[in-house]
């Protein structure tokens, strides 16, 4: 049917990662496309546990609607569970949401109009992009490095470009580059937003899921100004499936995010928040995130070195030290999106990285994730992908 669509729907296309992720529904396909969490680890018995419990203590009002900002005990535990990232905050700071994606769309809402710009780094995490496009900004791409994005050039870009809303990064474990954000960074872009005035969104769903290494502060830790807003999640540290992420800002910002949050869904699901409340009151959540890591650790150190022994020496990638993904630089000629055509007749699938980039280029990238498959499928997913790369070159 052919009706008339806001001018906005130009611009949103199905996301490629969707899109494989539905070819990488069949059994046979080895996938390192999606950012799915192992779901062997899920703490099923334990949901089940607390869920009755649940149901049993307060089953009417865990049916029932609740406040805009979100279940109050479990806004507490938030605000002190910030404290693992050097944030100092109270449970008014927090706002539940459906998922810290949710928070990405309310960013777009709040800030930007049409032809805004929101600088991001490059590469950048596809569905924060995907969920700004609805408000048809037009994106600057920052250039990053091992230590992130590279302040000289934001610092070029915000002396000449007009009408910047928002800076969006992911400064821990970064999704798609794996890379991680020194503290010198960090400390520098809270100074520049103080001078050019703007907010900063901090999107953070992997920090917790480190390996090795001292976890530096978030941004947040730096701001003094009440200009950086955190989005957090339990998807990645729980489980994704009842959709609970939070945001954590200050004062009138926070306000801005519960009006919208009010327009858009009145509330966050009261029964998975009080799930989520009882599992942090009852069970240990660190406990689980270290098994967590144990098991991601494993899947990353095997699927690096296997990267190591099979891919030909041209194809650089790196090396995170936690979260859910490394990044791969193949030679320029090799467009990555060929090359998952020919991955995906082995049954292999990645997601080639142009799509992180809003501006296009960069085709001969591809993000892999390490979470979601066991040992075995990783060496032979990541034999396979070789010997397509080998036959490309
Ligand atoms: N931000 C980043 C960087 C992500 O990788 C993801 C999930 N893949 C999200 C936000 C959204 O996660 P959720 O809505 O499940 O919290």
């Amino acid at each position: 049917m052919n009706l008339n669509y806001a001018k906005r729907m130009d611009g949103i296309k199905a996301s490629e990662i969707r899109e494989l992720l539905k070819l990488t529904q069949r059994p046979e396909v080895i996938s390192f496309a999606g950012g799915l969490p192992a779901p062997e680890l899920f703490p099923v018995e334990a949901v089940k546990d607390i869920s009755t419990e649940v149901l049993d203590e307060q089953g009417t009002k865990a049916l029932q609607y609740g406040p805009t900002e979100g279940y109050e005990p479990l806004r507490e535990k938030i605000a002190n569970r910030m404290n693992k990232f050097g944030v100092d905050v109270e449970a008014k700071n927090i706002l539940v949401t459906s998922g810290s994606q949710q928070g990405l769309d309310f960013t777009g809402k709040i800030f930007l109009n049409k032809d805004d710009v929101v600088i991001c780094e490059s590469p950048s995490y596809l569905g924060a992009l995907n969920a700004f496009k609805a408000y048809q900004p037009k994106f600057v791409e920052i250039p990053t490095d091992n230590d992130g994005m590279r302040m000289d050039e934001l610092e070029k870009v915000l002396e000449n470009t007009d009408n910047v809303k928002v800076i969006y990064v992911i400064p821990d474990f970064q999704n798609p580059s794996g890379r991680t954000w020194s503290i010198e960074r960090r400390k520098k872009l809270v100074e520049l937003a103080n001078k050019y005035n703007l907010p900063i969104v901090e999107d953070n769903p992997y920090g917790e899921l480190r390996f090795e290494g001292e976890m530096p502060p978030a941004i947040k830790h730096f701001d003094t100004e009440g200009r950086v807003i955190f989005l957090g999640t339990f998807s990645k540290t729980f489980c994704p499936g009842l959709r609970l992420g939070w945001t954590c800002a200050d004062g009138d910002v926070l306000n801005k995010y519960i009006l919208v949050k009010q327009g858009a869904d009145l509330q966050a699901s009261t029964i998975s928040q009080m799930q989520v409340d009882k599992f942090l009151e009852k069970y240990d959540l660190d406990e689980h995130i270290e098994k967590i890591k144990e098991v991601y650790k494993k899947r990353r150190d095997l699927m690096l070195k296997t990267m190591k022994e099979e891919f030909p020496e041209c194809v650089e990638f790196t090396h995170p030290e936690g979260g859910l993904f490394t990044w791969a630089i193949l030679p320029e000629h090799i467009n990555t999106r060929d090359l998952a055509k020919k991955a995906l007749e082995k049954n292999v699938a990645f997601v080639p990285g142009g799509s992180f980039f809003p501006n296009g280029g960069n085709e001969n990238t591809m993000r892999l994730n390490y979470s979601n498959m066991d040992e075995e499928r990783i060496v032979i997913g990541v034999k396979r992908l070789a010997e397509s790369i080998k036959e490309m070159l």
